[in-house]
């Protein structure tokens, strides 16, 4: 099969058409009839009875479905929010990148739809700092959709309100977690809140809330246009439609990859990504983002689903493939992920504060051949005791790809720490030995005063 054959192009389809970020480009490909047809010809009911049909789960991490989500929001005249979750912080993520980046219209398409789906008339895409350009991508095409009346008081001239602001987050990745998202955009600290209530009865403002990622919200004019049955045609099970893959890490060509959910992990790996370099082997495989447990080179024959990557023991989360090939050392790949998840935890809850910490603490115990097995035992426990015991997932987050790599690689994990403590011992024998006389001479001489 070759590589293109490989890809089933449907949210990238149009990408490489000129000037796609401009309305009326956009509008030449199809653009806005989907939005307009859900406003004028299609009841909120209906809407989110053909998303529910669908089958299309969310993008962002969570796989839950965005039919049924939309579904939570209470009826009733209160003012109602709908929040793009632009913040794509997971490392190795950088799909909806290039869909705000290339196809900005497309999204703003998919909020005025969840918007019309949630019945909220106030929406928000909450972007990392960091995509700057894409921001002002956004925010052009923003503007273009106002100008022509698909946004604002009475969008298409229907009397229905949907605003619709671009918010720049100030580059935390615990603001990717929808409560904490919630916080930042009312201008406060992006901490998480405890849950219930949740976001559909009181989030933005205390007001009914439904949070979807860019990914998430770009299916929705698809599904609109073509129908939830053409929908649940592509993919497999529950996991139904396309899906968006960022691979990353060892790999040829590392890129982002559109694919039917259900082609194999080997497919995306070696037939769209080119495998690992020449000479290495793949050692493991993040089938998620850095959240996600590793897996081994025989998963890479399981279908890309959200079933099969749980059956596995891990889980497809935002569907960004990293590739570790046999010339990483597995301590290297835990300590990094420590490190970002100590310095991203929020301080909330003492199981992640303090559990990041050490763990960073004695994995570099470990790189530096200071620690013994047992110290690898005890990361492996704390690693248990943080799963489940924090008050949001980042804890989590980190806790379980490291007890997994721990659990693949701790004969690995043993002779790193057996090598370092060689190399150290090494290091200490082929030092100068200072002599006696210089020793005196220099606890003589005192601090220095020019
Ligand atoms: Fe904060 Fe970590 Fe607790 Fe989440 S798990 S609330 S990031 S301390």
């Amino acid at each position: 099969m070759t590589a293109e054959s490989l890809e089933t192009r449907v949210l990238t389809a149009n990408l490489d058409v000129a000037d796609l970020h401009r309305i009326d480009v956009y509008e030449s490909t199809g653009g806005y009839a989907s939005a307009r047809k859900a406003v004028l010809e299609l009841s909120q009911e209906q809407v989110l009875s053909e998303l529910e049909s669908s089958g299309l789960r969310g993008r962002g991490g969570a796989g839950f479905s965005m039919g049924k989500k939309a579904s939570f929001i209470p009826k009733g005249s209160m003012d109602k929010y709908l929040c793009c979750n632009a913040d794509e912080s997971e490392p190795g993520t950088f799909k909806d990148r290039l869909l705000m980046q290339r196809n900005p219209h497309l999204l703003v398409e998919g909020v005025i739809i969840g918007a019309i789906a949630a019945g909220a008339n106030r929406a928000f895409i909450f972007i990392r700092g960091e995509y700057a350009l894409q921001a002002d991508i956004l925010d052009a095409a923003v503007e273009e959709a106002y100008a022509k009346g698909y946004l604002g008081e009475s969008v298409f001239g229907s009397g229905v309100q949907v605003e619709l602001v671009v918010h720049r987050g100030e580059g935390a990745y615990i603001c990717g977690e929808e409560s904490a998202l919630l916080d930042a955009l009312e201008g406060k600290r992006g901490n998480p809140r405890l849950k219930p209530p949740f976001p559909a009865n009181q989030g933005l403002y205390q007001g009914p809330t439904l949070i979807n990622n860019v990914e998430t919200l770009c299916n929705t004019p698809i599904i609109i246009e073509k129908g939830a049955e053409w929908y649940r045609r592509h993919g497999v099970g529950n996991s139904t439609g396309t899906k968006l893959v960022s691979v990353s890490g060892n790999v040829r060509r590392p890129g982002n990859y559109e694919i039917e959910l259900g082609i194999t992990a080997r497919e995306i790996v070696y037939g769209l990504a080119g495998g690992p370099p020449e000479g290495h082997e793949i050692k493991c495989w993040f089938p998620g983002g850095s959240s996600a447990p590793v897996l081994l080179p025989e998963d890479l024959d399981r279908p890309y689903t959200f079933e099969s990557m749980a059956e596995a023991g891990s889980m497809l989360g935002s569907g960004a493939i990293i590739v570790v090939d046999d010339s990483i050392p597995i301590v290297d790949v835990a300590l990094r992920l420590a490190k970002f998840y100590r310095h991203e935890s929020c301080g909330k809850c003492v199981p992640c504060r303090e559990g990041t910490n050490w763990t960073v603490k004695m994995l570099e115990r470990i790189d530096a051949g200071e620690a013994t097995p047992m110290d690898i035992e005890i990361v492996a426990s704390v690693q248990q005791n943080i799963i489940g015991n924090c008050l949001c997932v980042l804890g989590d987050s980190m806790a379980m790809p490291i007890g997994s790599m721990i659990a693949h690689f701790r004969p690995e994990f043993e002779a790193h720490i057996e090598a370092a403590r060689e190399r150290a011992e090494h290091d200490l024998l082929a030092a100068p030995v200072e002599s006696a006389e210089n020793l005196a001479a220099s606890a003589h001489a005192g601090p220095g005063v020019g």
